[in-house]
């Protein structure tokens, strides 16, 4: 990785604004629900501390439109970030982002102390990346740290403007995020094989093009690998089909094919005569869904074929799942995937998980700790599967 990160600041005495993602699920009470992300933010913050620094946080939270939403305050993050984190003496708490109110709060802290602004969405300019609101928020510190991976893929004032004004590194998170990521997309350990699966082709027809040219074997499953299917002329019944992008898996079947990747589709499919998960299942060849039933699942020989290429890879990165996982008689095939890479991690392989979806099924089949590196970040990470550049990253200084 080529950016800077907190290791090369000398903290002492310094005020450091901190990007975290507390974008943490609350129920109708405010109560947090899983604080999964706020946990992510400790070994940045901690450190931060460490080193004799003073830590102002900012997040976002929802989407509350532009505007205030009482629920949507920050408040029970900071509560919670608290009890996860005594030995900041108290976690300090400002109902606004920015202006005087911030400034106050930020300058009267001490090495040790913790202040949380409010969410940055409240503010109009936040997602305009307002430049105002960027030199308002670098005055509430002297050097800014990112954290917030999941939030590196958009331009606004908080994860790029900001930037501009202060002194930029990466903190702990975003640093292994892209260590991972970066390091398996330029230098992998070859095998190196992705399986990219989830409902929609279209949604991920940026991350095929950019992988093909790098990967020895692609894999595809999930309601996506229909669309490949249809374009080798299999009967696919009921099956979700996008037919405006039949064209597309054709191209990149022959683009795989020019580039001498392994493109494997599903050789058999476990199908449902409904949408549900009561409904009636069998397995059957991938080219024989009679009408009325639609692919579910991967089906075991497919499964078998996946895996073992698996496990013979040394770099793998896994985006979509491979069937209706969230209705548990169509996710076999999903956990078996996760299996299978965990038992190429055992044996040295690199694995890497990226997807809303992907991460939820891999820490429901309880392999997730069994994994090389799970990201954080949906979005972002798709991008950066994309070849894009995040402009959250690209802000910040280089080594
Ligand atoms: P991620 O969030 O990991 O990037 P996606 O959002 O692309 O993954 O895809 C996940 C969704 O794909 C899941 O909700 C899953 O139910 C759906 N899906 C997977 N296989 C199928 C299928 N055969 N038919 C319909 N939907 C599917
Ligand atoms: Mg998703």
């Amino acid at each position: 990785m080529n950016k800077k990160t907190i290791r090369d600041v000398d903290w002492n005495g310094k005020r450091a604004l901190v990007r975290v993602d507390f974008n943490v699920p609350l129920d109708a009470n405010g109560n947090i629900t899983d604080d999964t992300r706020i946990r992510a933010a400790l070994p940045t913050i901690r450190y931060l501390l460490e080193h004799g620094a003073s830590v102002v946080l900012m997040s976002h939270l929802g989407r509350p439109k532009k505007k205030v939403v009482e629920s949507m305050r920050l408040r029970p993050a900071a509560e919670r970030l608290f009890e996860l984190l005594p030995e900041a003496q108290e976690v300090k708490k400002t109902e606004v982002t920015t202006g005087p109110a911030a400034e106050a709060a930020a300058s009267a802290l001490k090495p040790g102390q913790v202040l949380l602004l409010e969410n940055t969405r409240f503010d109009p300019r936040e997602e305009a990346n307002d430049q105002e609101m960027a030199q308002e928020l670098a005055k509430l510190g002297d050097v800014y740290v990112n954290d917030a991976f999941g939030s590196a893929h958009r331009a606004h004032a908080s994860t790029e403007g900001v930037a501009r004004y202060l002194p930029a590194v990466a903190g702990f998170l975003m640093e292994a995020e892209l260590s991972a990521l970066f390091g398996a997309l330029s230098d992998p350990q070859r095998p190196f094989i992705t399986i990219i699966g989830g409902a929609k082709i279209s949604d991920k027809i940026g991350v095929i093009e950019n992988l093909l040219s790098k990967v020895n074997a692609l894999m595809i499953g999930g309601g996506m690998a229909n669309t490949f299917l249809l374009a080798r002329g299999c009967n696919l019944g009921d099956s979700l089909v996008e037919t405006e992008s039949v064209d597309t898996a054709r191209s990149l079947i022959d683009k795989a094919h020019a580039a001498n990747v392994n493109l494997m589709l599903p050789t058999d499919a476990v199908i449902a005569d409904a949408f549900k998960a009561d409904a009636q299942q069998k397995v059957v060849p991938a080219n024989e869904v009679p009408s009325g039933w639609r692919i579910l699942d991967i089906g075991p020989e497919t499964v078998k074929t996946f895996s073992n290429t698996i496990k013979e890879a040394k770099t793998i990165i896994w985006n979509g799942p491979m069937g209706v996982f969230e209705m548990e008689p169509f996710a076999k095939g999903t956990f078996a995937i996760a299996q299978a890479m965990a038992e190429a991690a055992a044996k040295g392989a690199m694995t890497i998980i990226g997807g809303g979806d992907s991460v939820s099924a891999v820490e429901q089949s309880g392999l997730a700790d069994k994994m090389g590196h799970i990201s954080t970040g949906g979005g972002a990470s798709l991008e950066l599967l994309e070849g894009q550049e995040l402009p959250g990253v690209a802000a910040l200084n280089d080594k």
